[in-house]
């Protein structure tokens, strides 16, 4: 029987898989204090969070009955980080979607698994390779661009540095929004201070811009704004 968690008001997240996404998914969300119920097929794997961890149980999450006894349902948010075994990421993700987890959130391990994870209805899929290759890639193919991250499916956000053409100008002078449909959710200054633009907040050189809007709209400002 598991113990219940102290917080009643805190979000409570349980992790299923403690590969280095599942574990590196636990300890961020423990450090910023939140309960999480870490498990994993593996008594090693869950023995090593045991200090990290709210509460960690060594289960096979492909069961439903085990998946019910853990009751699922009860928590917020429910992570699933088994990328390998396809057939267990699967199964387990139709017994916490049947059981009524209320956000199920499952690394996929290639398009095929995430296309089968969205079918089932899996809240938010993520790729962490080709997530992070094509963020790479992006800046390496065009240095002023250090990060671009897409949200949600058609949402973006980047960080650029900002076009030579807007230096000494503002955000109202240069109709950003009307021009690109984008917004500047934030400046950052050469000394690195931060920012949120007024609409007459002037550019400076050196500035780098965090924008965000739709995938489409982020890139084509960046292929047309910023030069590679
Ligand atoms: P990472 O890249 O995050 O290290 P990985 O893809 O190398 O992960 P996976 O095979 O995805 O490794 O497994 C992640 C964890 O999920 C492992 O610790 C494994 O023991 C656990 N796991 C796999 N199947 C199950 C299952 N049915 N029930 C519980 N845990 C499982």
């Amino acid at each position: 029987m598991l113990k219940r968690f102290k917080n009643q008001t805190n979000k409570q997240y349980a992790i299923i898989g403690l590969g280095r996404f599942g574990t590196q998914i636990a300890k961020v969300l423990t450090q910023n204090g939140y309960e999480v119920l870490a498990v994993d097929k593996c008594e090693s794997k869950a023995a090593a969070l045991s200090e990290i961890a709210t509460h960690t149980v060594v289960a096979d999450a492909s069961d439903e009955a085990t998946l019910r006894r853990l009751a699922i349902d009860n928590f917020d948010v429910v992570i699933i980080a088994i990328g390998e075994d396809m057939q267990a990421s699967i199964v387990c993700a139709l017994c916490c979607k049947e059981l009524g987890a209320k956000y199920i959130v499952a690394k996929a391990s290639n398009e095929k698994h995430a296309k089968i994870l969205e079918k089932i209805g899996i809240n938010k899929i993520v790729i962490p390779e080709a997530d992070s290759a094509l963020r790479t890639a992006m800046t390496l193919i065009n240095p002023h661009v250090s990060e671009i991250m897409e949200l949600e499916e058609g949402y973006s956000v980047a960080e650029v540095d900002v076009p030579e053409s807007w230096v000494g100008d503002t955000l109202v002078g240069l109709k950003i929004r009307n021009r690109y449909n984008i917004n500047v959710l934030l400046v950052i200054r050469a000394d690195s201070a931060a920012v949120i633009p007024e609409p007459e907040t002037v550019f400076n050189a050196g500035d780098n811009i965090i924008i965000g809007g739709f995938s489409e709209d982020v890139k084509q400002f960046i292929r047309q704004e910023i030069s590679e």
